[in-house]
């Protein structure tokens, strides 16, 4: 039986780098008229609340979402992020954070599918429930690894599926690359995002490399360091992304050093403007 709880972490670092990679994704892919797929592999409640317990037993969104205001403005790139963070405000409720599912639902059209998988006997019925009349949406309480591979190639032949496992697995760290290899074999004009966060620093390279020796093409990594690795725990955390649209390292090129600003940490600024933050392709066109 898995522990993790995404209410936990609402709203953290990582949600907003995630999230952010999402939106810019799917606003890519919606540019065409045609329909596309979207899947979440790991795809959590859908919906939090950033006043209950469980997101105040650490509050890590006050070191994420809420700093993201008050500072420097925000670059272009990024106002669609915070133009649907309001809206989930104004509809949902002002503590509101949402998760990836809610992010995706609301960038898509009516012409387009959405897929979610959650395993948590408590999260599973949230996510139903809040998109029960959403004809465009199937909820399924299965394994997210094999599920989304059953569901490989989507008739829609675009698309976007998201992989954000918690990693209490170690073994999850290899398995997240297979997964995406066996994803890609079936859809391989597809668009893969995978969240990692970077606690080891020898795992998180470890991770790094395999994707560089299954050579998918146009393989970009993002990552966001907040905190000193000395500190423990989770310093930093990235998105791997396959098939990335042309314009996501452009938007990352202005978006991640105003991310790094807001939310990196004063030790990690000190070590120099570039430090907060990493762009890198780890395979080619
Ligand atoms: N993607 C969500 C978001 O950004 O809002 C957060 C997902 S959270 C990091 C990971 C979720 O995966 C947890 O809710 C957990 O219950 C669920 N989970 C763990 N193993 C799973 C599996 N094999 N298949 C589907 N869901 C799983």
């Amino acid at each position: 039986m898995l522990s993790y709880r995404h209410g936990f972490h609402a709203g953290n670092s990582a949600d907003v780098l995630k999230h952010w990679v999402i939106e810019r994704v799917l606003s890519y892919l919606t540019q065409k008229d045609k329909p596309c797929f979207y899947g979440d592999t790991h795809a959590g409640a859908g919906m939090y609340f950033l006043n209950s317990d469980i997101a105040n037993k650490t509050a890590e969104y006050q070191r994420g979402v809420k700093k993201l205001f008050g500072g420097a403005a925000a670059p272009l790139p990024f106002s669609r992020y915070l133009s649907l963070l309001s809206q989930c405000e104004a509809e949902v409720g002002a503590d509101a954070y949402p998760g990836s599912p809610w992010w995706a639902a609301k960038i898509l059209r009516a012409s387009d599918r959405l897929n979610f998988c959650e395993l948590h006997p408590q999260d599973y019925p949230k996510l139903e429930q809040l998109f029960k009349r959403d004809k465009r949406v199937k909820v399924f309480n299965e394994d997210g690894f094999i599920k989304s591979v059953a569901l490989m190639p989507p008739p829609e032949k675009r698309g976007l599926v998201v992989i954000d496992p918690s990693y209490e697995i170690k073994s999850d760290y290899e398995k997240v690359v297979q997964h995406i290899v066996a994803l890609h074999k079936r859809f391989a004009t597809g668009t893969y995002a995978l969240w990692y966060p970077v606690v080891d620093a020898a795992r998180a390279a470890k991770l790094e490399h395999r994707f560089i020796q299954a050579g998918l093409k146009n393989t970009q990594l993002y990552e966001l360091q907040t905190e000193l690795p000395e500190n423990g725990g989770m310093y930093a955390s990235g998105m791997i992304v396959v098939n990335a649209p042309w314009t996501l390292t452009q938007d990352a090129q202005k978006v991640l050093p105003w991310l790094s600003l807001c939310l990196s940490s004063s030790a990690v600024k000190a070590q120099g403007k570039d430090a907060g933050f990493r762009i890198k392709t780890l395979c080619d066109e």
